[in-house]
């Protein structure tokens, strides 16, 4: 649940952080195209949210060149409240969604959420895999038996990215990349975490792969 919020605007960032942070992501911050282009190059993020006017290269360019280079993250673009031929081009150049400014957070934060279900090809938002139901407004998990257990905001975002990749195992560190942010990181935590999820769901939902990482379990046990 890491997001890119790629702003100039220090008063929208700090503004937009905070409510991102609430809604459960990881943000990381770039104030300049040049930053943007290398941070959604090297990291794994959910979705971009990208304003288009930025010192140091230009947001059209930065989502030009990910596309070029095959990199197929949702992005979201921010324009000009008139801007439509920023807008038009903004979209061939490869985005999913845009909003003019000004514009209200909650409408920011909705568009994020239906690019993100689109994306990953979600009627809403809840995650379904081995039997479990993640549902994201409610955080909570729904067992089998359609019991409900409530996550925190970190337990949410590393079952989250188990749950993406059933059968996949995963590394510590690109699920400490999803769940923490990077002062908070360290693979001790991560395990406390692990322990905790596992007395939530069921110990055999998650195995260890020593020296690997963790696997979730996609096919009920
Ligand atoms: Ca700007």
């Amino acid at each position: 649940m890491r997001l890119l919020l790629v702003e100039d605007d220090i008063a929208l960032v700090g503004h937009l952080r905070r409510r991102l942070e609430q809604a459960g992501f990881v943000v990381d911050h770039a104030d300049n195209g040049v930053d943007a282009q290398f941070l959604g190059s090297e990291q794994e993020y959910r979705i971009v949210v990208l304003d288009l006017g930025l010192p140091g290269r230009n947001g059209l360019e930065v989502l030009r060149h990910w596309r070029a280079a095959g990199n197929k993250v949702p992005v979201l673009i921010l324009t000009a409240r008139d801007g439509w031929k920023e807008r038009v081009d903004g979209l061939r150049a490869g985005a999913d969604d845009y909003l003019g400014k000004p514009f209200e957070p909650e409408e920011l934060l909705a568009r994020i959420e239906a690019v993100i279900r689109r994306h990953s090809g979600q009627a809403d938002n809840t995650l379904e895999a081995g039997g479990l139901v993640l549902d994201r407004d409610r955080r909570e998990v729904r067992l089998p038996n359609g019991d409900p257990v409530p996550l925190t905001a970190t337990e949410f975002r590393i079952l989250d990215a188990l749950m993406r990749a059933p059968g996949r195992v995963l590394s510590k560190a690109q699920l400490g990349e999803q769940a923490f942010e990077d002062d908070e990181y360290d693979g001790n935590r991560l395990e406390v975490y692990i322990r905790r999820l596992r007395k939530k769901i069921g110990a055999e939902r998650i195995l260890t792969r020593r020296g690997l990482g963790y696997v979730f379990v996609g096919d009920r046990p």
